[in-house]
């Protein structure tokens, strides 16, 4: 791994000025396809014998720098990037999950991902076991020794809880199971779980990584540190000779490459770029790779401005008269206070919520209220962005999934921007004096 600084490496992990035209920026390799040398090379390259590009929903040079910086960010040997935040799950799970098989995942998610896991994973029979982050005997209960998977936030949309993420690393880890962690509200700027037990990261690169709500986008990051090998009977995609690429065993082959820093396990990166990302098809355009890998350059920059922010807006929203709760993990009297010190030094993110003594309607009246404030389905923005929850990201789930995720009818979600701080005050100021 680099001994480059995270500010260094979000600016130059992956990139090099182009060797044909000397272009300082990575350039949009705006293509489909790409021409073979000849027919051998051709072969060498469909056979995984060879790395190369082929066709841009396998590999694309503009989205390789990107896939590269973040695997460099995240501490990860190898990333996979895809359309959406939601295809990378898909991809994930796609690799990993069998018909009939069950996986365990935190109640504290984002609705989009609850959605997912409760119906659409329902048509390929992969099964869902919820638990509770502030419950370790739920943990327990949901994870045994058939588990494929355990999926959690490390800090949970749209509440701003934090998951303790080492000790569900502990109890995927006795079971057999692979830690997944969506960093996405985090960004590895202010959290790294593979440092914490995580083993696979997934990222909805729409929000703070590209951070300027002009693409969507998703990065998978393979730690490399999970032993497929000895878990062989539970991922077959990973570990069996594969019909399709004539016989070939991922793990064999990738699960200890060198690629010039010595040997790494890059198994399931391989996984999803040559089997699932090939098979289901989500590649990240080129342009978005771009725009993305732009953003990327000021993470620290904005991650730092984002976190001022929102510790500035929470602490001031704690002390109005109309406000009932604030739910930030920076704030003192927070229940997740000694986890963000502890996942998160640098701060809890700009992502939150805070509950209204009005409850529903006065939410909803400050929502649709604010007006440097966006209304909006989204957050991660340099803008800040409002949604009430409530009646809309969570108004698919049931009144129970709703309070588990945090969702409830009285609380705002704020997504807290890199604007000047008085100025977001005082649009908040003036929406709540009109309720
Ligand atoms: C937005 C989001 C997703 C889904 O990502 P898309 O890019 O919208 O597909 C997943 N997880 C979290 C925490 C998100 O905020």
């Amino acid at each position: 791994m680099s001994t480059q600084g995270f500010s260094t490496l979000a600016i130059h992990a992956g990139a090099a000025p182009d060797p044909v035209t000397g272009s300082r920026v990575t350039p949009i390799h705006q293509t489909a396809s790409f021409v073979f040398n000849d027919a051998d090379h051709a072969a060498r390259l469909f056979a995984l014998q060879e790395f190369g590009n082929i066709y841009t929903r396998l590999t694309n040079p503009t989205t390789g720098v990107l896939e590269n910086r973040v695997a460099a960010l995240e501490g990860g040997v190898a990333a996979v990037a895809t359309a959406s935040g939601h295809s990378a799950q898909h991809l994930v799970f796609h690799c990993l999950m069998e018909p009939g098989a069950e996986f365990a995942a935190a109640r504290q998610l984002y609705g989009g991902s609850i959605n997912q896991f409760a119906h659409s994973w329902k048509k390929y029979d992969w099964r869902v076991k919820w638990f509770d982050i502030d419950d370790p005997d739920s943990l327990k209960a949901a994870v045994n020794a058939n588990t494929k998977l355990v999926f959690a936030e490390s800090i949970a949309n749209p509440g701003g809880l934090v998951t303790d993420l080492a000790a569900v690393a502990e109890v995927a880890h006795a079971n057999g199971a692979p830690f997944v962690v969506d960093n996405t509200m985090a960004s590895p700027f202010l959290c790294r779980p593979i440092e914490h037990g995580a083993d696979i990261i997934v990222h909805s690169a729409t929000k703070f990584l590209g951070g300027h709500g002009n693409s969507l986008g998703g990065v998978i990051v393979d730690g490399g540190r999970f032993d497929w090998g000895a878990n062989a009977a539970k991922f077959p995609t990973l570990t069996e000779p594969l019909s399709f690429y004539n016989g070939l065993d991922i793990h064999d082959v990738f699960g200890a490459i060198d690629l010039g820093g010595g040997p790494v396990n890059i198994s399931l990166a391989i996984a999803l770029r040559a089997f699932a990302l090939r098979d289901i098809g989500p590649a990240l355009s080129p342009f978005n790779a771009f725009l993305i890998l732009t953003g990327i350059e000021t993470l620290p920059l904005r991650m730092a401005r984002h976190v001022e922010n929102a510790q500035a807006v929470a602490k001031w929203l704690e002390s109005h008269p109309k406000v009932a709760w604030v739910s930030h993990a920076d704030l003192p009297g927070h229940r997740h206070h000694d986890r963000a010190r502890r996942y998160l030094p640098k701060g809890a993110g700009s992502v939150f919520t805070f509950g209204l003594k009005g409850g529903y309607e006065a939410a909803a009246k400050v929502a649709g209220g604010l007006k440097l404030f966006s209304l909006l389905a989204n957050i991660g923005d340099t803008r800040s962005l409002v949604i009430h929850s409530a009646s809309t990201t969570h108004r698919q789930l049931s009144d129970e999934q709703k309070i588990a995720a945090g969702a409830l009818p009285e609380a705002v979600r704020l997504s807290i921007g890199i604007e000047d701080v008085a100025d977001i005050i005082a649009d908040l100021e003036q929406a709540l004096a009109a309720v």
